[in-house]
């Protein structure tokens, strides 16, 4: 697929496979190999490696396997050119420029950059109205008195939507149709449909970058008392609410290394946060998570400590994401931050009155979710029967959710602890209403080749990769035909083809070549931890395949002349049966 010199080859050799899967899988490094849980089968124990060196990834247990592009494909649900293209811009090479197949598709295209242009100007309109005019002066004093920095502001982009109406209008109106400002959601029409503002007026802007770092969409805060107090960007083709979390686009590479994600409720909190050194912090931007947000954040961690705000819609909207990270097995912890004074805390005014160190140990000994909401239920009466029913029925579409069955026994325990429940009833209970909402993935027998004998599993890797002498090796049983009638005779055949051509072959371009089953043994050995292959443990191999073959036609002359006797050529079966057996004591003893 990946012609030798075309951009897509290029591209291959230069993308570091583990980093890319790396963006949807958690990878943990594991001998020569990075393991993990196979993100195209539900499973609870990784069965799914990627080879750095082979540049290769397989599924132990679905058999999925292949290079890079193959994952993308699988993963993105993409043809190969586009899946090459989304390796590329991971990895930052530069896509040659390329025709659209079809004029819809251009038209499209030039529609997405221009309304990425318009934002970038937008962006740059209120950075300069925050630092230039006497009206974003005022709310520059407003951002300081909040805590904001001149740096701070810089970092995040952070701007000023003038009160004019059509300040920004003006500036973009020579450049752009008006169909498509209107589009862009950064200008608004009027009910009457004859005129044309600003959409953000007198606001603080807070640019929203998708997961590459460009600006779609802003989210806005009134200077004053204006309402309402936030006004965000409209759903637009180049921006949905669901699909972005602020802050993605600096957080993803502090998320993946520590492995756990903050996930708090506005842009506000997520600056806080990220000011207070802690990176790894995203914003949901509205109350409630969409699924499209969560499996966005599932592909750098499966762990989250979410700080939502004290209030009761923030309460609502913590157990509501909770409800949905459960669901996509996430380790949720949460952070109820405590009150400052009477005033309920969100992390932007903890850190504030607190200090940064302050929000980091609690950040630390967040509870897990469990005992966050046990908290919340035993906040109602328990006293009575129908209290602890109901602090029951408040608990158990929580329990319900966790597909992970040893989690959810768990949790029973602790609930029954907590609350002062016999467990045995409320397991009893527990056990009427779960159903189990995911199983593993039942792998179709079919798929699962026989394995194959450990000789031919040594040498199958020494044809892969033994540089120094695995065209030496393929001669040798090519020679000798030493292959044929082996479980893996096929595998053996595109290896010794590849062995004897002066081009190096990749793995994947040799599986290519093989039915799914024999790609799927063949994936297999490569993934064995093995020791360095040398040329006498090869020769052994050899010899051992030899006298399998000696054998074997040793047992068909036996059988030939025992099935007939006095038949016609008798004798040269008897000279021929000698010769094999001379034959096998110099191949020698099985060592
Ligand atoms: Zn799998």
């Amino acid at each position: 697929m990946a012609e030798a010199g075309s951009f897509a080859d290029r591209v291959k050799q230069q993308a570091d496979i583990v980093r890319v899967i790396g963006e949807y899988v958690r990878l943990k490094k594991s001998g020569q190999n990075f393991t993990g849980l196979c993100p195209f089968h539900g499973e609870k124990t990784p069965s799914f490696a990627v080879h750095p060196v082979k540049q290769i990834f397989h599924c132990f247990g679905c058999g999925k396997g292949g290079d890079v592009f193959s994952f993308v494909m699988e993963m993105e649900k993409c043809p190969f050119p586009d899946a090459v293209k989304v390796v590329a811009e991971k990895c930052g090479i530069p896509v040659p420029r390329q025709k659209e197949r079809t004029p819809e598709e251009r038209k499209e295209n030039q529609q997405r950059a221009a309304l990425i242009e318009i934002h970038r100007e937008a962006q740059a309109f209120f950075v300069r109205q925050l630092e230039s005019t006497a009206e974003g002066r005022a709310a520059r004093a407003y951002l300081e008195d909040r805590g904001l920095n001149a740096e701070t502001i810089a970092r995040f982009g952070i701007g000023y939507a003038p009160s004019g109406g059509d300040v920004l209008l003006r500036q973009l109106m020579p450049k752009y149709a008006e169909k498509l400002l209107v589009e862009s959601g950064v200008i608004s029409r009027d009910q009457s449909g004859a005129r044309l503002f600003d959409r953000f007026r007198r606001r603080i802007t807070f640019p929203i970058a998708n997961e590459s770092g460009k600006i779609v969409a802003f989210g806005c805060r009134a200077l004053g008392d204006d309402l309402p107090k936030y006004l965000n960007s409209p759903e637009t083709p180049i921006y949905s609410k669901s699909n972005v979390l602020y802050h993605m686009d600096r957080a993803k590479e502090p998320i993946r290394r520590q492995d756990f994600a903050i996930l708090v409720e506005g842009y506000m909190d997520a600056i806080a946060v990220a000011r207070a050194g802690i990176g790894n912090v995203v914003a949901s931007c509205g109350t409630s998570l969409a699924e499209p947000q969560i499996k966005l954040l599932g592909r750098f961690t499966k762990r989250v400590i979410v700080n939502y705000d004290p209030d009761v819609a923030g309460q609502a909207a913590t157990e509501r994401s909770l409800t949905l990270l459960l669901e996509h097995d996430f380790e949720v912890r949460v952070l109820a931050l405590p009150a400052i004074g009477d005033k309920k805390a969100d992390p932007d005014l903890f850190i504030r009155e607190k200090g940064a160190e302050a929000y980091i140990k609690l950040l630390k000994d967040a509870p897990p979710y469990v005992d966050y909401l046990i908290a919340r239920a035993r906040q109602m009466d328990l006293s009575t029967g129908e209290g602890k029913q109901r602090a029951l029925n408040f608990l158990m579409p929580y329990v319900q959710r966790i597909p992970n069955r040893l989690l959810r026994s768990e949790w029973a325990t602790r609930i029954a602890q907590q609350l002062r429940i016999d467990e045995p009833v409320l397991r009893a209970a527990l056990n009427k209403s779960a159903t189990e909402r995911r199983g593993e993935v039942k792998v179709s027998p079919q798929l699962v080749g026989k394995p194959a004998k450990q000789i031919e599993r040594r040498l199958i890797r020494m044809l892969a990769e033994a540089e120094g002498f695995k065209k030496e090796l393929a001669q040798r049983l090519q020679h000798g035909r030493l292959y044929e009638g082996l479980e893996t005779e096929k595998v053996f055949a595109a290896l010794i083809v590849a062995g004897l051509s002066d081009e190096p072959i990749p793995a994947t371009e040799i599986g290519a070549q093989l039915d799914e089953r024999e790609r799927r043994v063949f994936f297999e050995i490569l993934f064995e931890d093995a020791q360095e292959p040398t040329w006498e443990e090869a020769e052994s191999c050899l010899d051992a395949l030899r006298r399998r073959q000696i054998e074997q036609e040793l047992a068909k002359v036996q059988k030939t002349i025992e099935a007939n006797p006095s038949g016609a050529g008798l004798r040269e079966l008897l000279e021929r049966k000698q010769e094999l057996m001379k034959q096998l004591t110099a191949a020698g003893q099985p060592g």
